[in-house]
């Protein structure tokens, strides 16, 4: 499978999935519609399908526009929300199976930024939408903290070789905020260096490897002694259970 990453919006990333041996082609994420179906021509590819992480317009603002060029369109999303996903045609939950011409793909259930937020898994690659971010992870806006975590926990036991692909370029910003809650973190520091190097180039840093996220990102380092030990001396009585300390990291980023 081929990945065309289309930056959208100002700091959006679609992906047009294209299978190679049919030359069908699913979009993940269509912020907006003209830019994405213009790829779809310079491509050469027959779209089949949109995959929406979840319902905001920043994910789905170019679903009306596909489907007015292909009515024919399967739009894939969270069965729980289907009364907000514009022109949904296929209601999918844990497990549950996507295609791209012959390639095959698994719906999972990550909410915690919104109530019915899911990622796409295919072999070697994650779509996490505003789940995990590189460096990051989603507000949480409909959600608890204890669901995130939870969302966050089925994405780390993903092979740390995964390639995530998410739905922001916010890497540079995250990392500056990994860097003040686990400032001992070295390679959060040569991280960070390496991502302004390509933003200075005007380069994405998206897809970033699982196991660098394991390595660098606050949001999934909630048991590391330095986040806990850190956020019990910021908020003096607090539990330092993952589930506490994550929200009081997110607390801090939302305020960053
Ligand atoms: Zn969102
Ligand atoms: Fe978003």
């Amino acid at each position: 499978m081929r990945i065309v990453q289309i930056p959208l919006l100002r700091d959006n990333y679609g992906y047009l999935l294209v299978c190679e041996k049919t030359n069908k082609a699913s979009i993940v994420d269509p912020s907006e519609g003209e830019p994405v179906w213009r790829t779809v021509q310079e491509e050469g590819v027959e779209l089949v399908a949109i995959l929406n992480t979840h319902h905001h317009r920043d994910h789905t603002g170019g679903n009306e526009y596909l489907l007015q060029h292909k009515p024919d369109l399967k739009v894939f999303g969270a069965k729980v929300d289907e009364h907000r996903i514009p022109g949904i045609t296929h209601r999918v939950m844990e497990g549950d199976d996507v295609e791209v011409g012959e390639e095959g793909g698994t719906v999972l259930f990550i909410p915690g930024h919104t109530i019915g937020h899911i990622g796409f898994v295919f072999p070697g690659m994650l779509f996490s939408g505003d789940a995990l971010f590189a460096g990051g992870c989603g507000r949480v806006f409909e959600g608890t903290a204890e669901q995130m975590t939870s969302s966050l926990g089925k994405l780390r036991d993903l092979s740390g070789d995964t390639l995530v692909y998410c739905g922001h370029e916010y890497t540079e910003k995250n990392l500056q905020f990994a860097l003040t809650v686990e400032p001992g973190n070295e390679d959060i520091r040569q991280r960070l260096e390496a991502v302004q190097a390509l933003r200075s180039r005007d380069e994405f840093t998206v897809p970033s490897r699982l196991d660098d996220e394991l390595a660098t990102n606050p949001f999934l380092r909630c048991e590391s002694d330095e986040i806990k030990y850190g956020m019990a001396e910021r908020f003096p009585g607090i539990e330092t259970d993952p589930v506490s300390v994550f929200a009081k990291v997110r607390e801090l980023k939302d305020a960053y």
